[in-house]
């Protein structure tokens, strides 16, 4: 079942409120992996896997994160992987492995493990009081979270197309 933005917004929320959950961007995303059970990998080194940012296969309960991306974005990712390690594991999906690549095309899961990863990385209410402390300063909010620009950006363009911020 693929859950909407609110829905998802407050299953991390949810989660986030009835356990001791780490206000670091870094250690919460740890916490949230270690509760699927997987083991974390980088991949293996070649380049059939350049341009792929995570990978999961769920037979093996592995997730495997390209070790050249920058520290924020193997958080990100292995958010995403997080997100398809506790939601799509036992739904039959066509392929049990999934990849994240740098330009993933956009079906439901894909969309859903996104989304998940942003309100892991960003907290909803979070996100808007740095933003408001920072008075949008992008630099500012990227180190705050520990998170690259780039991802800070498109976390603003989308809650501003939402009317959220
Ligand atoms: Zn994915």
């Amino acid at each position: 079942m693929i859950k909407n933005t609110i829905d998802i917004r407050n299953k991390v929320k949810d989660s986030m409120l009835s356990a001791k959950v780490p206000s670091d961007t870094h250690d919460r995303v740890g916490y949230f992996f270690k509760k699927t059970g997987y083991t974390l990998k980088g991949l293996p080194h070649g380049d059939s896997y350049d341009g792929i940012s995570g990978m999961i296969i769920f037979k093996l309960k592995t997730i495997f994160i390209n070790h050249k991306l920058s520290t924020g974005e193997k958080f990100f990712a292995l958010a995403h992987e997080t997100a398809h390690a506790l939601f799509h594991s036992e739904q039959g999906h066509s392929s049990s492995i999934h990849y994240l690549k740098q330009r993933t095309k956009k079906t439901p899961i894909e969309t859903e493990a996104n989304k998940y990863a942003y309100e892991l990385c960003f907290p909803y209410e979070n996100f808007v009081k740095s933003y408001r402390e920072n008075q949008g300063d992008v630099k500012k909010i990227a180190s705050h979270f520990f998170m690259t620009t780039d991802r800070v950006n498109k976390r603003i363009s989308f809650l501003q197309n939402r009317n959220e911020l």
